[in-house]
């Protein structure tokens, strides 16, 4: 879709508020183009002595009436119209972020945060001002231009339009010209924002680092030379622009010039009347807008179509996981996966190979193995942010693809390494998922994930502002506040990836203990624990050892353990660590 089917779609949706400015531009044009031939015909009636005293008045009084309506007017378009062109603006950011939500990890993985960011400020300003202004500045510039040429030659005289129009095509050269370079000069200065946009992200979000190794003068100078780039192709733009307005100045001295000898030679014969001539040099002074107003449309739609090009990949590109499920619920039952194999795009090896385990309703399942051994991925798979490219993964009889999308991840609280603590209290960030929770629900899950007391402590207990705009918890305070949050979302399957390695051993123990006694007292939900610390997952009733994406090992604690391969020998090692520590 091109930009010009984008606006006209929406024209077409809006075009009460499009056709209502149009009448009401179109009424000022007229109204305006009338205004030199009255003050013609005034100038005449005087010279001739047939004005004077209160008539006099009342003609001017109409010229007077008129600008007060044209004000009310004027006023009425711009609501309107800007009404429309915010509209515009809205849908496109609210298409725009539906899209990004819907996006799976691939995506993220190639774009830049930033960039996502000024598409979502930067370019859809463009798009919206290439909806609004430069609809309204072309359309008003055109009327314009028609009605003014229409006044010059029927009203007044067509040999002096025909000379005043010589100098034109001067103009229309210069318009060509600066059009291809100011497309390019503004798709630069979006495309150096973006990247300006960008520097500001990375730096925000890792201010930290930034300080720790001492590098923020760095940063600030690269940021300084970001910036002077944006500004000066900015500034780029701006020039081409601006090579245009003095085109324009000098077609019209030439036009006035040339107007002026053929109108006084007129007048000299006899063939024309001081108040005509007064009338023609008011329309050429008219003609002033409609020939700044195409500079003006061409720079806004240029930057509006520079934008476009860059919004629209990313409006277009596909969802990674479509969402064609029909199943609108989900009994818990087994879920069972069945040969799956899956490679990141450009990997070599696969990062899950023919794997194949089943998880009953109400069992918990450890998954253990060496770093990059597929665990993480393989819960990937289960919550559909990446779908495998050969075996079969079901729950309770159905394909994960036959639920919707919204149903399955409803169905799972995944609790990964780093869970996201919103800008808001903590009362409300484990309440994510259930805001209407009660605080007596929101306290219990709170000390089941062990983190109560530490939120007691805190200066505003459960009401205290966490997140970017609140203060910052550990990395332990963290996990168990995104474990309270899983539990209080009550899903049928919880997976935990790693979710309490930064939590000690004594307390990881004592989650695990209330997982297990709250499994039992409502029997339905299953839980996978992926960890490091073979004592997390000792109690699962089936552990399953993953190695380059295969399973090597499966079984219980005990079975393992007589097995004496790598679940055996890490658990012997990490016992003695263990017992090392305690000394
Ligand atoms: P684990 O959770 O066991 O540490 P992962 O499932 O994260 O392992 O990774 C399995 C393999 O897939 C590793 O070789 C890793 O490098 C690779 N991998 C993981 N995530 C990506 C990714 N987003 N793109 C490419 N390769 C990846």
């Amino acid at each position: 879709m091109t930009l010009f089917q984008l606006i006209r779609n929406f024209v077409y949706r809006h075009w009460k508020a499009y056709a209502a400015s149009a009448c009401m531009l179109t009424g000022i044009t007229i109204l305006i183009a009338f205004i030199p031939r009255m003050i013609g015909a005034i100038i005449d009636a005087l010279v001739a002595g047939r004005l004077a005293g209160s008539a006099l008045l009342w003609q001017l009084a109409i010229p007077v009436g008129m600008g007060v309506v044209i004000y009310g007017l004027r006023v009425g378009w711009r609501l309107k119209l800007f009404a429309a062109a915010y509209q515009f603006g809205m849908e496109l950011r609210t298409h725009l972020y539906t899209r990004l939500s819907l996006q799976g990890p691939a995506f993220y993985q190639q774009q830049r945060t930033g960039d996502l960011m000024a598409l979502a400020t930067n370019d859809i300003d463009a798009i919206e001002m290439a909806a609004g202004e430069a609809m309204l500045a072309g359309y008003d510039g055109s009327t314009t231009l028609l009605i003014v040429l229409s006044m010059m030659i029927w009203g007044v005289d067509w040999r002096l339009t025909l000379i005043a129009l010589l100098p034109f095509p001067f103009m229309a050269v210069a318009f060509w010209l600066v059009s291809t370079r100011v497309h390019d000069a503004w798709r630069d200065s979006l495309n150096r924002f973006s990247r300006l946009n960008d520097h500001v992200q990375e730096t925000l979000a890792g201010v930290r680092t930034l300080r720790a190794l001492g590098l923020e003068q760095r940063s600030a100078a690269q940021f300084a030379t970001l910036a002077e780039d944006a500004a000066a192709s900015s500034l780029s733009a701006q020039r081409w622009e601006a090579a245009y307005e003095p085109a324009v100045g000098i077609t019209l001295t030439c036009s006035a010039a040339l107007t002026l000898s053929l109108g006084g030679y007129l007048v000299w014969h006899g063939e024309l009347s001081i108040g005509a001539l007064t009338s023609f040099s008011m329309y050429l002074g008219q003609l002033i807008w409609p020939a700044f107003a195409a500079g003006w449309v061409l720079s806004l739609i240029e930057r509006g179509k520079a934008a476009w090009k860059r919004l629209q990949p990313i409006l277009s590109e596909p969802l990674a996981i479509d969402d064609a499920g029909a199943l609108a619920t989900l009994r818990p039952g087994n879920l069972v996966l069945d040969a799956v194999s899956y490679t990141y795009p450009g990997q070599a090896h696969a990062a899950l190979d023919h794997v194949s385990l089943t998880l009953a309703p109400g069992k918990t399942l450890g998954l253990v193995g060496a770093t990059g051994a597929g665990k993480s991925t393989l819960l990937r798979l289960i919550l559909r942010q990446y779908e495998q490219q050969s075996g079969t993964l079901r729950w309770s009889g159905h394909a994960l693809q036959e639920y919707k999308l919204a149903i399955l991840r409803q169905a799972i609280s995944w609790v990964p390494q780093e869970s996201f603590l919103f800008s808001a209290t903590i009362a409300d960030n484990i309440a994510l998922a259930k805001p209407n929770a009660s605080r007596a629900d929101i306290e219990n899950v709170a000390r089941l994930a062990a983190v109560h007391d530490d939120i007691m402590r805190l200066p505003k207990g459960y009401d205290t502002l966490v997140g970017e705009r609140g203060i910052t918890l550990s990395g332990g305070q963290r996990q168990r506040v995104a474990i309270a949050r899983a539990l209080l979302a009550d899903s049928p399957l919880l997976l935990l990836d790693d979710a309490l390695s930064a939590v000690d051993t004594g307390t990881e123990a004592q989650i695990l203990q209330h997982l297990q006694d709250l499994r039992r007292a409502q029997s339905g939900r299953s839980v996978v624990i992926v960890s490091h610390r073979l004592s997390s997952v000792a109690d699962a009733d089936q552990i399953v050892v993953l190695r380059n994406g295969k399973i090597v090992e499966s079984g219980t604690h005990q079975n393992l353990l007589a097995e004496q391969g790598w679940y055996a020998s890490q658990w012997q090692y990490q016992q003695l660590e263990e017992s090392l520590d305690a000394l």
